[in-house]
């Protein structure tokens, strides 16, 4: 058994946690986001002045663009300011695969400017994936980062943690950054190097997951940091093979919503191989970000951490405007202090509402991204559909269903009554594997009465016996929850 783990319950005890680790305690006073909101905005509006002049100089997208905008850079002297400029969208950044938006070099500070590393996004509209590019100082700037952000999520030099993010034919910041935050924070790290063959390459080179599991036990593994369905899945299996888990304390759930049925579930599975307190972080993390957001407690926003280098903004759908905290609306992000890839005013494709108000649980006082809908912090705005004339929210629909005992897969179909007739009605169908000795009548009855409260639409439930029917964490990064195998009209 390793020391017991004890979640911080407020901001003394977050302190006194602090305090027990002396690296933590040592970056204590560089760490901005325990200051004032009015020295947080200082230091953002100075930052922000700078990027603008690194913009006009180096920022082959920007330079132009401000002309064209008719925007003096120099006249955007504080993040307020900010709304003087247009959004940058994702078809912007995708139109030359995200070249254009990288800084060129600049020969007074070589070293900054080192290109160092790059990550892509998926989806373009080419089908070449849109790189996201670090530079030296980026590198660095990460490091800083991670050290705040593994603070936040109670991540300890002692921590034996395992990368369970795949090693993918193409580069994405879960895998890289995973081992990145881990070698910032000071942890040991193993690796479950599992993910899909590239197409063409002779050999197998990746682990699988039962060779994870082992390793977890032999290596004495307290911490898990992967894509939340893959990591549960993992746990499944494991609790079916009856392994010992008990040191596991620490999970970082990330790469899709994790909402609280889940982590229920998680952790009742894990209890039952030994576990005892286990924290289960769904840090809110996006490419543009090169991080995840940490929760300092279950479900209670997912803090920035380090606003002396990102500025957020909550904007309005329809008409672009700056939204007050609280209210739901697209998320931007500013980039205050980069050298790589650059954004302003980026829609980053979630829908978000985020708060400025110094945080109960911890005390920090950076901007958090909140809960607005259902247990999850972001809803994909393409995750906005549109069934039987009525558009819906995807992430009530599945907060609806994960939060359900007795479900331990479930995915949502949308399809027509008669596949032959593309004119027939939609119809939501809902696959589910359950656990073994539930009631299968009663819970249908559950999920019909749970999914209709909703979205306002009657699911036709379907059991399903294989879970691999559903997700096979063989084949697929993470579960999909909802399919729309409608004909494209
Ligand atoms: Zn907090």
């Amino acid at each position: 058994m390793s020391k017991a783990f004890q979640v911080p319950k407020n901001p003394d005890e977050v302190m006194k946690w602090i305090n027990s680790i002396p690296m933590y305690r040592e970056d204590h006073p560089y760490d901005l986001s325990f200051k004032s909101p009015q020295e947080i905005l200082d230091v953002q509006n100075s930052k922000l002045q700078k990027q603008m002049e690194r913009l006009e100089k180096l920022s082959p997208f920007y330079r132009e663009k401000f002309k064209e905008w008719g925007i003096d850079p120099k006249s955007i002297k504080t993040v307020d300011d900010l709304e003087k400029v247009p959004l940058t969208s994702k078809a912007d950044f995708m139109a030359d695969a995200g070249e254009s938006f990288k800084l060129d070099m600049d020969f007074d500070n070589i070293m900054e400017y080192i290109l160092y590393d790059v990550t892509y996004t998926t989806g373009t509209t080419t089908g070449m994936p849109s790189r996201f590019y670090n530079t030296t100082y980026d590198m660095f700037m990460l490091s800083w980062m991670f050290r705040v952000g593994c603070k936040i999520g109670y991540l300890e030099p002692d921590d034996i943690l395992m990368n369970l993010f795949p090693f993918h034919f193409i580069p994405h910041i879960g895998f890289y950054r995973t081992w990145h935050f881990a070698a910032a924070a000071g942890m040991t790290l193993a690796f479950g190097f599992t993910g899909a063959p590239l197409p063409g390459f002779p050999h197998n080179i990746h682990r699988s997951m039962q060779q994870a599991i082992e390793d977890i036990e032999t290596k004495k593994v307290n911490a898990l940091s992967g894509i939340g369905s893959y990591i549960r899945r993992l746990i499944m299996t494991a609790e079916e093979q009856g392994r010992d888990f008990s040191r596991l304390n620490k999970i970082q759930a990330l790469g899709e919503p994790v909402p609280q049925g889940m982590r229920i579930d998680m952790r009742r599975r894990l209890q039952n191989m030994g576990a005892e307190e286990v924290f289960i972080s769904n840090a809110f993390g996006f490419t543009e970000a090169q991080t995840a957001f940490q929760e300092c407690t279950e479900l209670g926003g997912a803090h920035t951490g380090v606003p002396e280098v990102y500025f957020l903004e909550v904007v309005d759908e329809e008409t672009g405007k700056r939204k007050p905290d609280g209210k739901p609306g697209l998320l931007t992000i500013t980039h205050l202090d980069r050298r790589g890839t650059c954004l302003l005013r980026y829609l980053v494709g979630d829908i978000v509402a985020i708060t400025h108000e110094t945080c109960p649980h911890c005390g920090r006082n950076d901007a958090r991204i909140i809960i607005a809908v259902g247990s999850t912090y972001g809803t994909r705005t393409k995750e906005l559909l549109k069934v039987k004339g009525t558009l819906i929210n995807a992430e009530s629909m599945r907060d609806a269903v994960a939060n359900t005992e007795g479900v331990s897969e479930y995915q949502f179909i949308i399809t027509k009554e008669r596949k032959d007739d593309p004119y027939s009605m939609d119809l939501l169908k809902l696959k589910v594997g359950v656990e073994k000795g539930v009631d299968r009548k009663k819970l249908e009855a559950i999920l019909i009465d749970k999914v209709q409260r909703a979205v306002e639409l009657r699911p036709k439930i379907e059991f399903v016996e294989d879970l691999s029917q559903i997700f096979s964490p063989d084949e697929t990064l993470k579960a999909t929850r909802v399919i729309d195998e409608r004909p494209m009209e």
